[in-house]
């Protein structure tokens, strides 16, 4: 699946510095949500107005590009 592909673009996990890290889809306020999943630590980040693998993986690597 391409969503393999896109994962190997994201930013180590911020919590405990694993490559392990996939989008996964979850189920937000009713639509499907694309989230950030490490897999070593269990940490999940959503992005509240990111909807798509893409847009969720360009939020989590701009993390350290601003501090706001
Ligand atoms: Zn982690």
């Amino acid at each position: 699946m391409a969503a393999e592909l896109q994962d190997k673009n994201l930013d180590p996990c911020p919590f405990c510095g694993s490559d392990a890290v996939r989008i996964v889809e979850g189920i937000g306020a009713g639509f499907k949500q694309a989230m950030v999943l490490c897999a070593d630590c269990g940490a999940t980040v959503s992005f509240h107005e990111e909807h798509t693998y893409i847009e969720v993986m360009e939020q989590w690597n701009r993390r350290g590009e601003k501090n706001d």
